[in-house]
């Protein structure tokens, strides 16, 4: 028997007992005739003890394991003398009397410890050393135990795991599609699917009325710092249901994951924002709720008065920053810089400061008088000694950067604590948006989202104004799920491909599965995906995802532990009859 105990579980009441451990050494010292090895596996630190005294040898063969050695040690457990309350083992030590070395290490490229040397990209080549640390394996224990608690949850509401494949062909989800040649049918391809949408459509086609699955989903996109090229969706569909059954069932699956796993009771129901007024307010389709510092339009109130930054302006709009109105002119000089970044697109930054004495000072006084100042203030819900802050220019590039800035103000005031969380549903997106380069239509969602009923007709008259039977889950301003209410008409579906720009043929050719499936009894159906690695993130209390998944890629979307993308042989190409195109050197 290789181990009769793991390295987390003797504790006090083991004393006296005889045990074999096995494991991966964190460290050893040497304290004058002793040695003390950390012996550590997954579940946790136990301490070894050596006595040169008792037994040289065996304490000599100890001082020579290096760390991360794979040792084998039998022995007593004993109360030890030098308690370490902050471990579980941390009362007990093992007076060994053998040891074998079972695999030898080289010295490992970074610490494997909590707070490591290990830059990102050495951690991720040599990512099998980096899991070997604790914070990386409780994340890993989160995720699994998150997955678990969704599948409890999913199955006691009657929801059916259902695998779809992952050579398929192309699902619109507005990134490109990864693609797999095919080797039988050279020149064809597959495409691994962005999301299982169109399967679990014809899931609901075949009357598997709840339907949910732990899925990759994998989307060529150029990564964000905090995307990945591969990821997990909990991807979810329902039939016979209208929006509310969808949000109030997957709010049930929000207020248990909550409770389960960070212990937080959530009663009341979740917000519900339309599209239109969470970027009216908040800047944004994911306004972060911990805080609430909304935007104030202020176009009407300021025009006219002969100052040209806002005469020409289309939007004028501020918000009021509590308790900064002291800010200093350097404060302030940052905050400019800040939204004068690229991401965040601003010109310039314009304040008003309501001292806590009343007095008003802004960096437009003379273009105003006191009163209209005054005005500003209160239409600002200004206090004595709040900031406000007024960006103005093109409304939506405004609204984009109010919504920057507003985040970097909750950031600086600390109103963002990642212990908190406020959930809210924001509904009725548009269902369209247009895009100038190419000038056309694409489907804000997806396409085969459905239209608000009441808005059909205005699909052939205005198609930009009409609202999406759509809708995302956004917690602390991250969107961590989205669906919609889909079309199960055939006659919806495809005015939704005409005004896509798709011709009847396109259509046909590249959803002709989809719409034929509907000529055979299609129920009303909607669903929702949920970002699960982001979900695990953020109750791991981080902003990155890259932890939370066990071989993640890189920026580059490289694996570089894999050393992946790489080239394939010219066995495989010839099998594939494909061609590679080298770019001419110089
Ligand atoms: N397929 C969608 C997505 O991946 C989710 C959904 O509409 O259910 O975003």
């Amino acid at each position: 028997m290789y181990r009769t105990n793991t390295c987390g579980e003797l504790n006090i009441q083991s004393a006296g007992k005889e045990v074999t451990l096995c494991g991966w050494v964190q460290k050893s010292r040497n304290l004058g005739g002793m040695t003390f090895v950390d012996l550590r596996d997954r579940y946790g630190i136990t301490q070894l003890v050596f006595n040169m005294e008792v037994n040289s040898e065996l304490c000599g063969q100890a001082r020579k394991l290096g760390r991360e050695f794979v040792i084998q040690a039998k022995g007593k457990v004993r109360e030890r003398s030098n308690k370490n309350t902050k471990i579980p083992t941390g009362e007990i030590e093992i007076d060994v009397n053998e040891l074998n070395i079972i695999s030898r290490s080289e010295l490992p490229p970074f610490t494997i410890e909590d707070e490591t040397d290990g830059g990102d990209e050495l951690r991720m080549k040599y990512r099998y050393l980096d899991l070997r640390r604790n914070c990386i394996k409780n994340n890993m224990i989160l995720r699994h135990k998150v997955a678990r608690e969704v599948r409890q949850y999913m199955d006691s509401i009657g929801f059916i795991e259902v695998e779809t494949p992952v050579l398929i062909k192309s699902t619109p989800e507005g990134a490109r599609d990864f693609v797999v040649p095919s080797r039988m049918q050279p020149g064809t391809f597959y495409a691994l699917p962005q999301s299982p949408q169109t399967l679990k459509q014809l899931l609901m086609v075949a009357g598997y009325d709840r339907y949910y699955q732990i899925v990759k989903c994998f989307r060529d996109e150029d990564l964000r710092a905090d995307r990945q090229p591969e990821f997990t969706q909990i991807d979810c569909e329902m039939s016979f249901v209208e929006r509310n059954d969808v949000l109030d069932t997957f709010e049930g699956l929000a207020k248990y994951l909550f409770r389960k796993i960070k212990g937080i009771e959530i009663n009341e129901p979740f917000l519900r924002m339309s599209y239109q007024e969470a970027i009216e307010r908040y800047g944004s389709d994911k306004p972060d709720l911990r805080f609430d510092m909304r935007i104030n339009v202020l176009t009407e109130a300021v025009k006219g008065h002969g100052f040209s930054v806002f005469d020409s302006a289309e939007y004028i709009g501020g918000i009021c920053v509590p308790g900064c109105s002291e800010y200093s002119r350097k404060q302030l000089d940052e905050l400019t810089e800040f939204v004068k970044r690229p991401q965040v697109g601003a010109k310039g930054l314009l304040y008003l400061k309501y001292s806590p004495d009343g007095s008003i000072k802004s960096s437009v006084d003379k273009f105003y008088t006191a009163d209209d100042l005054k005005k500003w203030t209160a239409l600002s819900g200004m206090k004595p000694g709040d900031l406000l802050l007024i960006l103005a220019g093109d409304r939506s590039k405004t609204l984009t950067a109010l919504s920057e800035l507003r985040l970097e103000m909750g950031n600086r005031l600390n109103l963002r604590s990642k212990e908190r969380f406020v959930p809210l549903w924001v509904i009725d997106f548009p269902l369209f948006e247009w895009d100038e380069e190419i000038s056309r239509f694409y489907a804000m969602h997806h396409p085969f989202t459905s239209p608000k009923p009441e808005d059909i007709e205005l699909m052939k008259k205005d198609p930009g104004k009409v609202r999406a039977n759509a809708y995302d889950l956004v917690i602390n301003g991250t969107e961590i799920g989205g669906g919609s209410i889909r079309n199960h008409d055939a006659s919806v579906q495809k005015l939704m491909f005409k005004v896509l720009g798709f011709t009847e043929k396109e259509a046909e050719e590249q959803f002709g599965f989809l719409l034929n499936a509907f000529k055979y009894g299609a129920p009303p159906h909607g669903g929702i995906a949920f970002g699960f690695d982001r979900w695990v993130a953020m109750f791991g209390g981080q902003d990155s995802i890259r932890d939370f998944i066990a071989f993640p890629k890189n920026n580059s979307g490289r694996d570089v532990m894999l050393d992946t993308p790489s080239e394939i042989s010219e066995k495989q190409l010839e099998e594939l009859k494909i061609v590679i195109k080298r770019e001419k050197e110089g």
